[in-house]
């Protein structure tokens, strides 16, 4: 039987540990978040994100603007935003109404307040394994992995999964750590020939109980990214069978409980490092 990575634990000892750097250090981190729009998860995931800041000291500035924003409205206030010294972090709750280009407004972000590392500086100095603002979730992955001593360098770690919020950033990460990295996606043929031969396995693709413990190696660290609902309970599960992938994996993160709040830890984690900075 696999032992938990047991991400929401983790996660609190991060936020108690930034809580303590605060103080002692005397910081006075501040994140703005930018919202655009009525989508429902985005305001639930912005409340969580302040909900974290009050808890570790970090002022939280949220600025709300409506469905019908212009592009140029939008650019102003990130750098006014920008020029603002007291601002550390900046955050741009994504998805934005689709007449707005979303990439333009992630490069405008300066990237010393870039905490979401979504500015394409930041991705090219992930890239070339210079200190940069890394992409919260893969973050919390590499974090996860260390906490746990699981070894890395020489292992083959399979990614599944390209996007550029999590799989992308995470490939560059586990190369920096200089696993051997296989990237499959879905165009993929035969994923399982590629799944077999994980040592480290990180699912990212939002396919509900997607991943069968015949697609792994007998003890393989298998991270679940994933959050899905299951279509018959309609309960929170992840890309991994964790019943039947748990009693073959030497490590497994759960869903809930894993990489969801270690991404929200290492957000935190990024913003007291800008205030560190800037
Ligand atoms: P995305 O839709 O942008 O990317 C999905 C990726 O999976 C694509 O690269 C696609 O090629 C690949 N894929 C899809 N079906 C596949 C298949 N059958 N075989 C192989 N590859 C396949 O999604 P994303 O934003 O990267 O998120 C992925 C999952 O992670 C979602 O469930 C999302 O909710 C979750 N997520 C969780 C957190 C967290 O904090 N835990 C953060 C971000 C995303």
């Amino acid at each position: 039987m696999a032992e938990i990575i047991d991400g929401k634990k983790l996660a609190k000892k991060i936020r108690e540990e930034l809580k303590k750097e605060v103080i002692e250090k005397k910081l006075s981190p501040k994140l703005a978040v930018i919202l655009v729009g009525n989508d429902e998860a985005s305001k639930i995931y912005v409340r969580n994100k302040n909900k974290a800041c009050e808890e570790i000291g970090i002022e939280f500035e949220e600025h709300l603007l409506s469905e019908e924003t212009t592009m140029e409205e939008l650019l102003d206030l990130i750098n006014k935003l920008n020029e603002r010294e007291d601002v550390s972090g900046i955050l741009l709750q994504s998805p934005i109404p689709k007449h707005l280009n979303i990439k333009t407004a992630f490069e405008t972000i300066s990237p010393e307040k870039d905490v979401d590392g979504f500015n394409p500086i930041n991705i090219g100095r992930l890239e070339i394994n210079e200190p940069s603002f890394v992409s919260c979730t893969p973050y919390g992955v590499l974090k996860m992995l260390k906490e746990y001593k699981v070894e890395i360098e020489g292992k083959t770690a399979v990614v599944i999964g390209r996007s550029n919020i999590v799989g992308k950033p995470l490939i560059q990460l586990l190369l920096n750590k200089n696993a051997t990295v296989i990237v499959t996606h879905s165009k993929t043929r035969n994923l399982e020939q590629y799944t077999k031969q994980a040592d480290i396995l990180v699912s990212a693709i939002g396919k509900a109980r997607y991943i069968k413990s015949d697609m792994i190696k007998e003890g393989a660290v298998v991270i679940d990214v994933g959050i899905n609902r299951d279509p018959k309970t309609g309960k929170v599960v992840g890309d991994v069978d964790f019943d039947e992938v748990s009693k073959k994996a030497s490590y497994i993160t759960p869903v809930p409980g894993g990489v969801g709040p270690m991404t929200i830890a290492m957000l935190m984690h990024n913003v007291v490092q800008a205030a560190k900075k800037n």
